[in-house]
């Protein structure tokens, strides 16, 4: 099964990249934040907090998300747009801490990788934890003021109070205790600040096949 994990802060460029990679490679693209969005949304909206674990995964198992390409419901209800407003990003990260909603989500994203017989896998911990087997792992990362002029540049807003909603987020992500954003021993970092994404792409298009050669000739 050929997987592509895709992880790094946030802004790093993950998204843009591992679609255009799926594409070239022909395979499904799966956005994990995504997910962790989606639930987060239904926590908002049902009144429960963030931060309240039992709460949080019982309704994490009794909601219905599904990843469409470009398209993300829950229960039914289109919140593509709704799951990356100020209000999801400030609460997703208290969310994604708690240790029984990662669970829930790590079994939901292998199983939907599995169905598809693989898939270029973009999160924080999709080449340390998820699929610690992938074909190829990358962290991707960007210096932070390019990081918040890139979100900028996608969804508007003021540069200094998305940077500080960056470095929050990646704060929250990289300490809490359950799978934290990390490089994997065996990941490639690429720093995309100063490579156009038409590079990155060619690049990690490369690095695949010919992991994929030297895995055939062992
Ligand atoms: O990638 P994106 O910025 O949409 O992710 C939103 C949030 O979801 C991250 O800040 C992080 O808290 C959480 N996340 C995670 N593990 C993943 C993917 C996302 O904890 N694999």
């Amino acid at each position: 099964m050929r997987v592509v994990a895709i992880d790094g802060p946030a802004g790093a460029g993950k998204s843009t990249i591992a679609q255009l990679l799926a594409a070239r490679l022909g395979v499904p693209y799966l956005d994990t934040g995504a997910m962790y969005r989606a639930v987060t949304f239904a926590a908002l909206r049902d009144g429960i907090d963030p931060r309240d674990e039992e709460g949080v995964a019982a309704l994490a198992r009794a909601t219905n998300i599904e990843l469409a390409p470009g398209r993300v419901t829950v229960d039914g209800i289109d919140v593509t747009g709704e799951i990356r407003t100020a209000r999801i990003n400030s609460a997703v990260s208290h969310v994604a801490a708690l240790s029984a909603v990662r669970s829930i989500m790590r079994a939901a994203q292998r199983e939907w990788v599995v169905a598809r017989g693989g898939g270029v896998v973009e999160g924080r911990d999709i080449g340390t934890v998820v699929f610690p087997d992938a074909t190829l792992k990358v962290y991707l990362t960007a210096r932070p003021d390019v990081r918040a002029r890139r979100r900028v540049a996608e969804s508007g807003g003021d540069v200094d109070e998305i940077a500080r909603s960056i470095a929050e987020r990646d704060r929250l992500d990289s300490t809490r205790s359950d799978s934290p954003l990390a490089t994997a021993d065996d990941s490639l970092q690429v720093d995309t600040s100063d490579m156009t994404i038409e590079e990155v792409v060619d690049e990690l298009q490369r690095l695949v096949l010919e992991k994929e050669r030297s895995d055939v000739g062992r």
